[in-house]
């Protein structure tokens, strides 16, 4: 069973194959070309989150 996915970045529409159904780790997107993190549990997303290097610069406000 196939599932797609929306990038976080750009909201590119991606189609994953059996393959991820038990899968953790990197997703390039094609549109953007942003790495996704994710966990995918018995074809269900657990998790998604940008990769590695968009979190090396938090937003946070500094004061
Ligand atoms: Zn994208």
């Amino acid at each position: 069973m196939r599932m797609k996915i929306n990038c976080l970045s750009c909201g590119h529409s991606m189609e994953l194959s059996d393959a991820y159904e038990d899968y953790q780790g990197e997703v390039r997107c094609w549109g953007c070309r942003t790495t996704l993190q994710v966990t995918i549990e018995k074809g269900k997303l657990k998790a998604m989150q940008r990769g590695v290097s968009d979190r090396e610069v938090p937003r946070q406000p500094v004061e």
